[in-house]
């Protein structure tokens, strides 16, 4: 947790600006500085819209709600200043985390189309996501505490598709975790060989493995291993045959 008293102090995004042009104070309660411990993904819940179009219209006052970024597939619009409490996850009920309004930094993903966050959204917000955990100070090891759903605040279905199947919002949770490890996902698909194993009839044999997803992708040679094989190749197929 950081205490924050910066307006706007990231300007690009993986390369992406942060456009500021329509920061507003009329839908948010100014400070002069606030401690921020998490950060809440939302989705707008729309059919389909951008981050400017939502950032022009929490220009105008009396909207009850607000969020400090707002990403779609291609930009990334600040609405609130990071240092003001924005209205993303209230509730006049019981509250189901720690976190409030006023300790947390909102962040709304945009609808590509049938009110769903699109994979590009869902990255561009992962980049956004690990620059303002280094800002506020949420290693890699704490994002699964600290980077949350709405859900998880009011147990509103927000962003819908995060709380039908949780599958997204893990792996959400894993590109933020490598970003903060690794500053890109760029070199993700070379990086994740790792060596592991496989224990076959209770007996540990060393493999080369992606996990990816949840499941495990093994080297052929290694299966090979595990199952007494040889193995050889025709052409690009793998050919294993038992000793
Ligand atoms: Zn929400």
């Amino acid at each position: 947790m950081n205490v924050i008293n910066t307006i706007a102090p990231l300007k690009s995004v993986n390369n992406m600006k942060v456009d500021t042009s329509m920061l507003q104070t009329v839908n948010c309660i100014p400070a002069k500085s606030r401690a921020v411990k998490y950060i809440v993904l939302h989705y707008t819940g729309n059919q389909k819209d951008t981050a400017k179009s939502n950032a022009r219209y929490f220009q105008t006052g009396g909207r009850g709600a607000s969020a400090h970024y707002f990403v779609d597939d291609s930009s990334i619009y600040q609405s609130v200043a990071l240092k003001n409490k924005a209205w993303h996850c209230g509730t006049k009920g019981e509250y189901y985390h720690a976190c409030r309004n006023a300790d947390s930094i909102g962040i709304e993903m945009c609808c590509s189309g049938g009110y769903q966050v699109s994979k590009k959204t869902q990255e561009n917000a992962a980049y956004l996501t690990a620059e303002l955990c280094k800002l506020i100070g949420i290693t890699a090891a704490e994002v699964d505490k600290y980077v949350i759903r709405h859900y998880d605040v009011t147990h509103k279905k927000c962003p819908a598709q995060w709380v039908a199947d949780s599958k997204e919002y893990n792996e959400f949770k894993e590109m933020v975790k490598y970003i903060l490890k690794h500053g890109t996902m760029e070199k993700k698909g070379e990086e994740m060989i790792e060596n592991s194993k496989v224990i076959f009839d209770g007996k540990e044999v060393p493999v080369r493995r992606i996990l990816k997803d949840g499941t495990n992708f093994i080297a052929v040679r290694d299966v090979g291993k595990i199952f007494n094989c040889e193995v050889s190749a025709k052409g690009s197929i793998p050919v294993l045959k038992s000793k």
